[in-house]
């Protein structure tokens, strides 16, 4: 006697399995992964929870959790994350964009409504998968007058932004592989607004991160020793990266916040701002370039 497999069956063997390997959300992995083999969304699961899987299904649907049971993320398995509304392609050359880096752009909207209405030159520093200046740049789709501008030293992670960019229509930003230092010493024009999310986890933290983030680029996370080291190298180019006047806006990690506004008042900023996320942990930091 063969038992049939059936979504509900499926989903009931499948999330204990994952949770057993350490998953943290196993229904819901289970759930998305068995939506992707069959090609519908986890509603429709609930809707046909009797559908049996043929054998092709069951092998595809295998192969997934196998992945997942090594604790990839359930990102780079889907090919999919979504940020500020929008999907974005992501591979394992790219960080997965985190809801936490939302409030970068929510406040890069605040400037750029307030001092710049009419149009700016907006820059983003390891952009990896482009998701911070894309969701930028479909924010002010209807506008013209942006330009954006998208650099990453990953070739790889350009790769992937500007497979966003296309696959989102948006053709308004310009993308560039360089380091920073490249970047800073060569601007294509002045930009008005810098943002960026560096890499600022410290070195000695690395091994000790979840299983899942540890198969992200670790260039992507590295910030050196302390975890400051791209905070130092902007800081130090402040004065080429932006024009008087100029706003600079950074992700920072937990507790780095009053040593990186520390280091943006020693390099002449004017008042520097911190900006809390949902947890209460202070997350963005927001200057005036006022040399
Ligand atoms: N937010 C990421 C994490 O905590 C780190 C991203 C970064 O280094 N910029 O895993």
């Amino acid at each position: 006697m063969t038992a049939t497999w059936t979504v509900v069956r499926l989903l009931g063997w499948a999330a204990p399995y994952l949770e057993s390997h350490g998953s943290g959300s196993p229904r819901l992995d289970a759930e998305l992964l068995l939506a992707a083999v069959l090609g519908c969304s986890r509603l429709e699961l609930y809707l046909h929870h009797d559908r049996p899987l043929d054998r092709e299904e069951l092998a595809a649907f295998k192969a997934l959790l196998l992945r997942r049971r090594q604790r990839e993320p359930m990102a780079y398995i889907l090919g999919e994350k979504e940020f500020w509304s929008l999907p974005f392609r992501v591979s394992p050359a790219v960080l997965i964009p985190r809801p936490e880096t939302e409030h970068l752009v929510e406040e890069a909207i605040r400037i750029i409504d307030r001092h710049y209405p009419e149009g700016a030159f907006v820059v983003d520093f390891g952009t990896g998968c482009g998701n911070i200046i894309l969701s930028l740049a479909a924010h002010y789709r209807q506008r013209p007058g942006y330009a954006w501008e998208g650099i990453d030293r990953s070739p790889a992670a350009v790769e992937v932004a500007r497979a966003n960019a296309e696959r989102l229509d948006l053709a308004a930003v310009t993308w560039r592989v360089a380091d920073l230092e490249a970047a800073a010493a060569d601007p294509a024009r002045p930009w008005q607004l810098v943002v960026s999310n560096p890499p600022y986890i410290p070195a000695g933290e690395l091994a000790g991160l979840a299983p899942e983030v540890r198969q992200e680029p670790r260039e992507a996370l590295d910030g050196g020793r302390d975890g400051l080291d791209y905070y130092r190298v902007i800081a130090r180019r402040l004065p080429a990266l932006l024009p008087a006047g100029g706003w600079l806006l950074l992700e920072v990690g937990a507790g780095q916040a009053p040593a990186v506004a520390d280091m943006l008042t020693a390099a002449g900023a004017g008042e520097v701002a911190r900006v809390r996320d949902l947890q209460g942990i202070e997350r963005v930091v927001v200057c005036q370039w006022m040399p």
